[in-house]
């Protein structure tokens, strides 16, 4: 605990942490000192952790990096939270995000971006020395490598060793994108494998915590603590998870390993592209059985996203309307309702979140309705099916790219407007997040600038454990 305490004082400028829960840590490491002393150590005893700032913490803020909730203080923990915390987990503090969790990069919050752990020397280096030989460093002396969002200030917290997981939260790729920029394992849990409860909803139909750790089995100790039925989340599944497939045949060579043509996509570097084929060889060379398959709907998630995603936006921030909690707009020529509301929301939501309520709520007008809400309804549907189909054929496991290249530069990524930004980067994360299925994010190798390379797993509907099983044969 206390060289995590010490790290993220040292990390400070990276802005992974939103706030420092410096006396919550200390009861909660005086209780786990107790519990060593008795002998009675729970399965989390003592080991630090930070929590997305969009996950419910009594007692303490909760911002989700947005001006409508710098003051809310929820009055109880989400459920997550609370499993963490009964098993021992010493809270170090809650960690930046994309306001809301909208966007990927955790360069949209009101409390700054995040920066990457990586590369940070050589920046503050080419600061230093104008002669660096590093191109594009030598041009903007002040860029530094994004985080990846919107779980990036979590990333950089387990990365940096400031705590050993991290919760984040995953609706198009918020936990294996910033995980893979910073070289970290994220794992996405099948939707429904985990309790919602207490995390402030983006979509729900597609929202997962997931976990950031710096080791597969780091993940799974974690997950066995949080996972699970919750009456407070009636999607939670009320029976186990299926039984690893790689432990009840403790053969891999019986696994079959799909490679899903459909993500190679326009944009994706060579890098990532070779790092892909090398580890299916390696697969291959280890006894797996290595087939190439065909998910033909893939390449239209990102525009049934870009529908979806705004439609259950709408919905859910409906409850910020100045009233109740959180930010309230005040002045003489507010007389009406509807001019506290509008003037709550354009004073206290950044450009982004006011885009998707208007875009969900055009999207769900009565003439729209069929047009847009429907017809996303119908592609999200063809793309679980393009799943369910694979694995009926026999694929246990498929593999792809996580992101389409290694972390870019801020410079780089906040060129592109924030839709532009989430076409890129959430190309290979988002089917996940349509079908439902467990994903998850592995560091594999270090690219030409010394940033890290990962790819993606992904599995059937609550094969949770199997995916794990072969995440950590792949470490
Ligand atoms: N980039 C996507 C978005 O902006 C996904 C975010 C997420 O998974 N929370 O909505």
């Amino acid at each position: 605990y206390a060289q995590c305490a010490n790290r993220v004082k040292m990390i400070k400028s990276l802005n992974a942490y939103i706030r420092v829960t410096e006396e919550t840590s200390q009861v909660h490491l005086q209780e786990s000192i107790q519990r060593y002393k008795k002998g009675t150590p729970r399965p989390l005893e003592g080991i630090p952790v930070a929590i997305k700032d969009n996950f419910c913490t009594k007692n303490i803020t909760t911002t989700c990096a947005s001006k409508m909730l710098e003051n809310f203080v929820p009055t109880y923990n989400a459920t997550v939270v609370e499993r963490l915390l009964d098993s021992g987990a010493i809270l170090m503090g809650k960690t930046n995000l994309d306001e809301f969790g909208m966007g990927s990069g955790t360069t949209e919050s009101i409390f700054g971006p995040t920066k990457n752990v990586w590369g940070s020397h050589l920046i503050s280096k080419a600061n230093e020395n104008e002669n660096s030989d590093n191109e594009v460093e030598r041009k903007q002396p002040n860029d530094f490598y994004i985080a990846g969002g919107s779980s990036g200030g979590s990333a950089v917290a387990v990365a940096t060793g400031t705590c050993s997981v991290a919760l984040g939260s995953d609706t198009g790729g918020s936990v294996r994108n910033p995980a893979s920029y910073c070289g970290v394992v994220g794992f996405k849990p099948s939707y429904g494998s985990i309790s919602r409860y207490g995390l402030i909803p983006l979509v729900n139909s597609m929202d997962v915590p997931g976990i950031l750790a710096r080791t597969v089995d780091d993940c799974r100790s974690v997950f066995d603590v949080i996972k699970g039925c919750d009456p407070k989340d009636s999607t939670t599944l009320p029976r186990p998870l299926s039984k690893s497939k790689l432990k009840s045949t403790n053969k891999f060579d019986k696994l079959c390993v799909g490679i899903p043509k459909e993500f190679h996509c326009p944009g994706m570097s060579s890098e990532v592209i070779e790092v892909w084929n090398d580890v299916a060889d390696l697969l291959e060379n280890s006894g797996f059985r290595v087939v190439q398959v065909s998910l033909p709907h893939t390449s239209y998630s990102i525009a049934c996203y870009s529908v979806l995603n705004p439609c259950e936006v709408a919905s859910n921030m409906a409850r910020y309307d100045g009233l109740r909690y959180g930010y309230r707009a005040t002045g003489k020529d507010l007389n009406s309702t509807e001019s506290l509301y509008a003037a709550t929301r354009s004073q206290s939501l950044n450009q982004i979140v006011r885009g998707r309520i208007l875009a969900g709520n055009y999207f769900l007008l009565k003439e729209n309705y069929d047009k847009y809400f429907v017809q996303a309804l119908k592609l999200r549907r063809l793309i679980y099916e393009d799943y369910i189909k694979i694995w009926g054929t026999g694929v246990d496991i498929l593999l792809t790219p996580v992101t389409l290249s290694d972390a870019p530069l801020f410079s780089e990524f906040t060129q592109k407007d924030s839709r532009a930004q989430s076409a890129d980067q959430d190309y290979c994360t988002q089917p996940a997040n349509m079908a439902g299925i467990p994903a998850l994010s592995l560091p594999v190798r270090i690219s030409k600038r010394n940033l890290p390379l990962s790819l993606q797993l992904m599995a059937p509907h609550f094969d949770d454990e199997t995916l794990l099983d072969v995440a950590h044969l792949l470490e």
